[in-house]
């Protein structure tokens, strides 16, 4: 039978035997798919539309042995090897052109405990999945703000969204997951098992091992919970922010602020007139008792004259979807990120006046307000390490088509580096581009000598590179 040429991870290309390559197929519960095969295609198109790679081989894992399996097969034969979880991630690392992808997407089960208030989600979950579940018992764990992301790679990397600021970073909420290792072995991590391990995994990214499954604690929240946008018009971009400023500083955990300045959506309760006018939208969610966020929400409409808004009791399950519209999958997107303390004058006039150019009308510039319980946790505590940072900037530089690339990186670009000397110089892993390698130092701070060191025990060969990586080198 004739070999299979299948790239390696150190470079070069690995002849694979076929017979090999059918018995691993023989011996998986999911599917091993080839290009030409159904589902191949699907499985290789991730949610960033620039990122179009041909991995030579998909295991497409329906269990933890078929990842251990899948491993296995990659360490002996020295393959690239990437790890899809939900295929958000914007570097694109869940693919790789030529080499063994593990695809995780049919790992979908989730299990919720009420009585422990904990829930166990497999590594294909998507936090639209997570939330349905957990929310049927008035209960939920901080996740990010897209239901469409995968819980695996935001998890790993810290996540956070509108209850971190009460609950903490989704790491600090993680009591325990079962990770494949590079040695093929399946292990649990958590406070009391692999203890190094479980450090590692929070906020060190995919670097130490597949993670098949994680437990959560969570939390009672909702169903109903105040929330919803209120927009300005960009005119009034100076003031809003300033106030915004304030108040942020004010606000006690349960209240969450993020701002986004963008061109208005066709959202239903603006006026026709306003969809495409350049604004601010102050998006709130506050997660405690509805009519204490209602008081504490008022003071937003003293910032301006809105074009209108949408605060109210809602589902909080809707609202963890309510940005869907805004980031489908489908779309290139080149986004650009910084840790910020504070949100200096000059910084906001930086952001105003980028915001005001943006080189396609899905661009947009957010602000995700920290703070709170995320910040209480000490900075070794976990892999992820900036729990001071007050606010994360993000440039989210998004067109339709290739011809938009040069003009939307440059963009993204620009802005990122003007507002450079306003920022910390650390990073929010997740945010990072693939370009970008040489911030990963920056993105774990101290905490990045402990995981080199982590890295040596648990993967010295770098089997796990795809990802922010971590070099066992050092
Ligand atoms: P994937 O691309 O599948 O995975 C990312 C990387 O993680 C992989 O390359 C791999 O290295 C690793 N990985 C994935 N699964 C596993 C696994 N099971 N075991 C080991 N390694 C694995 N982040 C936030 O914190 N808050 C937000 O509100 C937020 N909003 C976002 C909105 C959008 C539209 C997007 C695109 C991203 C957002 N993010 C947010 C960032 C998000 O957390 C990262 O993109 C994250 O990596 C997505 O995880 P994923 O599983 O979908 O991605």
């Amino acid at each position: 039978m004739a070999n299979i040429e299948i790239a390696k991870g150190d470079r070069g290309m690995a002849a694979v035997d076929a017979a090999a390559i059918d018995a691993l197929k023989s011996q998986l519960q999911g599917k091993l798919l080839q290009p030409g095969d159904g589902g191949y295609d699907e499985a290789r198109t991730i949610w960033n539309d620039m990122i179009d790679r041909r991995p030579a081989i998909i295991a497409s894992c329906a269990n933890a042995a078929d990842v251990q399996r899948a491993v296995s097969f990659a360490a002996a034969h020295g393959l690239l090897l990437a790890v899809r979880g939900g295929g958000h991630n914007i570097a694109g690392n869940a693919v790789c052109d030529g080499g063994l992808m593990i695809d995780l997407s049919p790992m979908k089960a989730v299990k919720v405990d009420p009585k422990s208030q904990r829930a166990s989600a497999e590594g294909g979950v998507t936090l639209g999945d997570f939330d349905q579940g957990t929310q049927a018992h008035g209960l939920a764990t901080p996740l990010g703000i897209n239901s469409t992301t995968g819980i695996a790679g935001l998890t790993l990397g810290g996540g956070f969204g509108w209850l971190s600021r009460k609950f903490g970073m989704t790491v600090d909420n993680l009591v325990s997951a079962d990770v494949v290792t590079a040695d093929g072995k399946s292990v649990r991590a958590s406070a009391t098992e692999n203890e190094d391990l479980f450090w590692g995994i929070r906020g060190g990214g995919g670097n130490f091992g597949v993670v098949t499954s994680f437990e959560f604690q969570l939390h009672p929240v909702g169903p109903e919970v105040l929330c919803g946008p209120i927009v300005f018009p960009a005119e009034q971009a100076k003031t809003v922010m300033r106030k915004y400023r304030e108040y942020t500083a004010t606000m006690p955990d349960e209240m969450t602020v993020w701002a986004l300045l963008r061109k208005a959506p066709p959202l239903p309760f603006l006026p026709e007139e306003v969809h495409g006018k350049d604004v601010v939208v102050l998006a709130a969610c506050y997660a405690g008792a509805v009519a204490e966020g209602e008081r504490l929400v008022a003071p937003l409409r003293g910032f301006g004259d809105a074009y209108g808004e949408h605060i109210g009791p809602a589902p909080y399950v809707g609202f963890q979807a309510a940005f869907d519209p805004l980031l489908t999958p489908g779309a290139r997107n080149y986004w650009k990120s910084h840790n910020l303390m504070k949100l200096s004058d000059e910084l906001l006039d930086i952001v105003i006046d980028f915001a005001a150019k943006v080189p396609s009308p899905h661009c947009d510039v957010f602000l995700a307000q920290m703070g709170g319980q995320i910040s209480r946790m000490a900075p070794d505590a976990t892999a992820y390490h900036h729990r001071d940072a007050n606010f994360v900037l993000n440039v989210h530089g998004r067109w339709e088509t290739p011809d938009g690339d040069e003009k939307g990186t440059a963009w993204a670009r620009a802005l990122f580096n003007a507002a450079a000397p306003h920022a910390t110089g650390g990073v929010y892993v997740n945010f990072m581009t693939q370009e970008e390698g040489d911030r990963v130092a920056a993105a774990y701070g101290p905490n990045h000598k402990r995981m080199v060191q982590l890295k040596k025990k648990f993967g010295p060969t770098n089997l796990f590179r795809l990802n922010q990586n971590v070099d066992p080198a050092g």
